[in-house]
């Protein structure tokens, strides 16, 4: 298993720098996450081993478990998927990065529950780019507003934005999602939020999500496999 994660993580290492050389960018200014949610603590430590520092996790419980049994890694750690307000505490305490900040109240709560003496917590606002309704996500007309709001709390971070596009095959549309994205987020910065972070592009689509400006994609199963469900 390490030596296939350790090929994997070449294998996407070198996707992510194509697409960028292909966009006229810098292969540095595109970062990878590693996303390993459902895969066990001993998949992230041969990441880890094979050069992977930053890691995003999506469900709180086992976010917790997995960050205690690699306590002895230097890892930095994001939190990307859902939150409920009653189960913020152990993201506030343990995480770098939150992705997935999408209304005023969840952002409130990460702040007042971060710990005086860690810096403050990196987050993204995450929009609706695609306009589903399944989706989470803040409303794309609300972004501007809740980008004004989550910036001025004290123990946050707000660097930047993060999307899920929809699930399709269809190139045009999710370049077209992407773009929205990276409008909004030069609006912002013209506005006067120092935003670096465009959090976008996954396995299938990362190519796509760099040609459209990313910094950060967020792969998962093109890193550890397919995933399985319990
Ligand atoms: C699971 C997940 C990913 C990674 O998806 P892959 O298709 O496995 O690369 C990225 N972002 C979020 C928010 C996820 O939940």
């Amino acid at each position: 298993m390490p030596d296939a994660i350790s090929a994997a993580l070449d294998a996407v290492r070198s996707r992510i720098d194509t697409a960028a050389r292909a966009a006229g960018r810098s292969p540095e200014s595109v970062s990878l996450l590693a996303v390993s949610k459902t895969f066990p603590a001993d998949a992230l430590r041969a990441a880890r081993t094979a050069g992977q520092r930053a890691f995003g996790e999506n469900y709180v419980q086992e976010f917790g478990a997995k960050a205690s049994a690699l306590a002895d890694l230097d890892i930095e750690w994001h939190f990307i998927g859902p939150l409920q307000s009653n189960k913020t505490r152990i993201v506030a305490e343990t995480a770098h990065w939150v992705h997935s900040v999408d209304r005023f109240k969840i952002g409130e709560r990460l702040s007042v529950q971060r710990p005086t003496g860690l810096p403050p917590l990196n987050i993204c606002l995450q929009v609706n780019v695609s306009g589903e309704g399944s989706k989470s996500g803040c409303r794309f007309e609300e972004a501007v507003k809740l980008a004004h709001e989550l910036d001025v709390l004290p123990n946050l971070r707000l660097r930047g934005l993060m999307c899920i596009p929809e699930a399709t095959d269809d190139r045009d549309r999710l370049a077209g999602q992407f773009a929205r994205l990276v409008e909004l987020f030069a609006t912002l910065r013209a506005q006067g939020l120092e935003l670096d972070t465009l959090s976008m592009g996954m396995s299938g689509d990362l190519e796509c999500a760099v040609q459209a400006g990313s910094t950060m994609v967020r792969v998962g199963s093109a890193i550890f496999g397919l995933r399985h469900y319990p």
